[in-house]
């Protein structure tokens, strides 16, 4: 069975390494730049599955994805050598006033109800957790379990996995167009003037995903959703603690890198980071962990995450609407964290489809 994937981030590498897994012979990643080139290794790399969730079904789907790390992270160590950065280093969710103190309180209760741990600490509580938080803290969210890799690090073993695995591995290689034929997806055509066949086509171009020609109107516009992030660094290292304020966070390494952000943008694809989306990201950063002042500035960043436009956001996984086509995108602020569950579920749908050919 010949299948095609289009797009080398988290998304394509970790559903060739499944394929791959799966005992799938030819398999042929095709990435415009080079794999991890996009919104995968620009990540801020949170597993914040307690955090991130909007209703009850997303929060058992993302726990089980974020507890999923903890074995994947040793498999890839195992198979490739290199470390993924996971880390169980736990969020504090904070709260300033009261209204945000008495949410936090009702959402502790609510995911422990769920069975997951979750404590409200006073600020005097919060401060044993995370030395480094702000005076102006009233109490938080503590939620141990939240975890986070080094997007960067996950990116490379998913790549040497693949490739080990014997996954072909195509950079500079834009795919332009699908190609259909009897109301089958059956290949894909190169901006270069060339034309693959393949018994199954996997879409995972991110945010550029509906840009290529030929995807069927049916499946909802993904569209890029810019984010800018800020890198600083503490000597000798002294937050350890992710925190979280409605939609800023700081995110520490361990090893003194601590990664700032973010903003959310509808601008397009426009690389650019801003003057106002730094300065509002160190506002955020410094009034949670006022020492971060004195972190050295290391670099900003900025990429896009994937969003989907339509009533529920919910990414686009699986088999499509055209049979031969299988999609892999539109996971917007969570495809770090859905990455393996996206690959098994991806992996299922393809193997259980016999392509045009015959496979
Ligand atoms: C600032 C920021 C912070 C984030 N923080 C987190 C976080 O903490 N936790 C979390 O879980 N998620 C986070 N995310 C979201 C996460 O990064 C994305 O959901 C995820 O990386 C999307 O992966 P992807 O493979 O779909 O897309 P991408 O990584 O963008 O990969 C798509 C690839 O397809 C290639 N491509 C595009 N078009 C073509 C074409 N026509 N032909 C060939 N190749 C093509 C691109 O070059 C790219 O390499 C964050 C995103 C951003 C921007």
């Amino acid at each position: 069975m010949r299948i095609v994937i289009v797009g080398g981030g988290v998304m394509g590498c970790a559903t060739a390494v499944e394929l791959a897994a799966r005992g799938a012979k030819e398999i042929l990643l095709l990435e415009r730049a080079v794999p991890g080139a996009e919104a995968s290794s620009a990540a801020a790399g949170m597993l914040a599955a307690q955090i991130e969730s909007r209703d009850e079904a997303e929060l058992a789907q993302f726990v089980r994805a974020r507890d999923a790390y903890a074995a994947w992270s040793v498999a890839l160590r195992e198979s490739t050598g290199i470390d993924i950065g996971y880390r169980r280093s736990g969020v504090l969710s904070i709260a300033r006033g009261e209204a945000s103190l008495a949410r936090t309180r009702s959402d502790c209760d609510a995911h422990r109800a769920r069975g997951l741990r979750a404590e409200f600490v006073d600020r005097a509580g919060a401060r044993a957790i995370e030395r480094e938080l702000s005076d102006d803290v009233a109490g938080a969210a503590y939620y141990p379990d939240e975890a986070q890799v080094d997007p960067p690090q996950l990116l490379r073993a998913l790549v040497v996995a693949a490739t080990r695995a014997g996954v072909v591995m195509r950079s500079g290689t834009t795919v332009a167009a699908l190609v259909t034929e009897r109301g089958r997806c059956v290949g894909i055509d190169l901006a270069a003037n060339e034309s693959l066949r393949a018994d199954a086509i996997v879409l995972a171009a991110g945010s550029w995903s509906s840009l290529v020609t030929g995807v069927p109107a049916s499946i909802p516009i993904v569209q890029p959703v810019r984010g800018q992030l800020v890198m600083l660094e503490e000597r000798p290292p002294r937050a350890s603690t992710i925190l979280f304020d409605d939609h800023a966070y700081v995110v520490p390494r361990g090893d003194g890198r601590v990664v700032c952000g973010s903003t959310t943008e509808h601008v397009g694809h426009r690389r650019e980071v801003t003057a106002a989306g730094v300065q509002s990201i160190l506002a955020a950063a410094i009034r949670a962990a006022p020492r971060l002042r004195d972190a050295e500035f290391v670099r900003t960043w900025c990429n896009f995450r994937p969003g989907v436009l339509s009533d529920t956001g919910m990414p686009l996984i699986g088999a499509s609407p055209l049979p031969g086509l299988f999609l892999a995108t539109g996971h917007y602020r969570n495809g770090i964290l859905l990455a393996k569950a996206t690959a098994e579920t991806v992996a299922n749908a393809v193997l259980g489809w016999r392509g045009p050919f015959g496979a």
